[in-house]
C-alpha cells in the first residue's frame, strides 16, 4: 500500500474513532475530514446513531425531511403497507437519475416489486481495489432494503464480510433502522455513501485488525469472538473500549456451547447474489433464494 493511501486510510481510522467521519466524494472516494467538526455527543449514542456521511461542497449532500413520512408511505403503518407502495417505485427510479454524478456507473434494474443495483465505489484514490455493491430497493416497507458487498480487482470478486453483515444471508449491517440514520425512499446516494464508508472501515480493519469508531454488536458470544480489545465496545452504552467494558462480565456469562452456537452460525451471501456481482447484466431472479426470509 502506497504510503499516501495508508495515510489517508490511517486519518479516517483516527477521525472516526473520535467520532469525526470522513468525506464521501464522487464515486464513493473517501477522504479524511481535516476539519475539527465532530459528531454530536449525546452520551447515550448508538452505535451508528449520527453515522451519516458527509458530501464534500462540490456535491452537496442531499437531505430528505427526516422523521416526517417518506414518499410511498403515506403516513401508514408497516403492517398496512400494501406490497408495491407506488411512492417508492417512483422516488427510487427518480433517485437512481439522481446518482448519475455522485455513482456514475451505477446499473439499475426495476422490476415488478423490487429494485435491484449495481453500484462501484473506488473507496481510496489509487488503491486498485475497488468495493462493489448489490443492493435489493424492495418497493414496499414491509420488506427490508438489503444489500451485499464485494471487493473487486480486474480478476476477483470477494465477499466482504463477515463483520457487520447479517444472518444468515451475509447482507450489509452499515446503520441501525430503529435509529433512522437512512429509511426506505431516501436518497439512494446517501444509501451508497453509507455503504461506502461501511467498507472503508471493512478495509481498515484489514489493514490494522481493528474495526474504527462506534459499532453495534449486542451480542456477547459475538463480541467475545470477534472484538478487539482495543475496539469500541459493541453493547448499548459504551464505556470506551471492549477491554474495559464488557470483555470481562461476557468471559463471565458466556458459556462454551453459547460460543459454539454462535460460531456454527454462518453468514454467505446467496448463490445468486454472488451470480449477479460477477455478472451484472440481469439481477437475481425474483423468486430466487434472495427473496427467502429467515
Ligand atoms: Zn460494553
Amino acid at each position: 500500500m502506497r504510503k499516501s493511501i495508508e495515510d489517508d486510510l490511517k486519518a479516517i481510522g483516527a477521525g472516526l474513532d473520535v467520532g469525526v467521519l470522513p468525506t464521501v466524494f464522487n464515486r464513493g472516494v473517501i477522504r479524511p475530514e481535516t476539519s475539527t467538526v465532530a459528531l454530536k455527543s449525546s452520551g447515550q449514542e448508538k452505535a451508528y446513531a449520527g453515522q451519516q456521511s458527509t458530501r464534500s461542497t462540490t456535491r452537496p449532500w442531499e437531505r430528505t425531511a427526516g422523521g416526517q413520512g417518506t414518499p410511498g408511505q403515506s403516513g401508514a403503518s408497516d403492517s398496512g403497507a400494501p406490497f408495491v407502495q407506488p411512492g417508492l417505485r417512483f422516488r427510487y427510479a427518480e433517485g437512481v437519475g439522481e446518482c448519475r454524478d455522485a455513482y456514475p456507473g451505477l446499473l439499475s434494474f426495476p422490476q415488478e416489486k423490487q429494485m435491484w443495483l449495481f453500484a462501484e465505489s473506488d473507496l481510496i484514490e489509487g488503491f486498485g481495489r475497488r468495493a462493489a455493491f448489490a443492493v435489493q430497493l424492495p418497493y414496499t416497507t414491509k420488506k427490508p432494503v438489503r444489500a451485499w458487498g464485494f471487493w473487486t480487482t480486474a480478476v476477483s470478486k470477494s465477499w466482504i464480510g463477515p463483520r457487520h453483515t447479517n444472518f444468515p444471508d451475509g447482507s450489509i449491517c452499515a446503520f441501525e433502522p430503529r435509529d433512522r440514520t437512512w429509511v426506505p425512499g431516501q436518497s439512494l446516494i446517501t444509501l451508497l455513501d453509507l455503504y461506502s464508508l461501511w467498507a472503508v472501515r471493512h478495509l481498515y480493519l484489514e489493514k490494522y485488525g481493528k474495526w474504527p469508531g462506534r459499532q453495534s454488536v449486542p451480542i456477547a458470544a459475538e463480541r467475545l469472538l470477534e472484538l478487539c480489545d482495543d475496539e469500541f465496545c459493541g453493547c448499548e452504552y459504551p464505556l470506551g473500549t471492549y477491554a474495559r467494558c464488557c470483555k470481562p462480565s461476557d468471559q463471565e456469562n458466556t458459556t462454551g456451547s453459547d460460543l459454539l452456537n454462535f460460531a456454527m452460525n454462518t453468514r454467505r451471501p446467496p448463490v445468486e447474489v454472488i451470480r449477479f456481482v460477477w455478472n451484472p447484466t440481469s439481477p437475481p431472479n425474483r423468486r430466487g433464494q434472495t427473496i427467502r426470509q429467515t
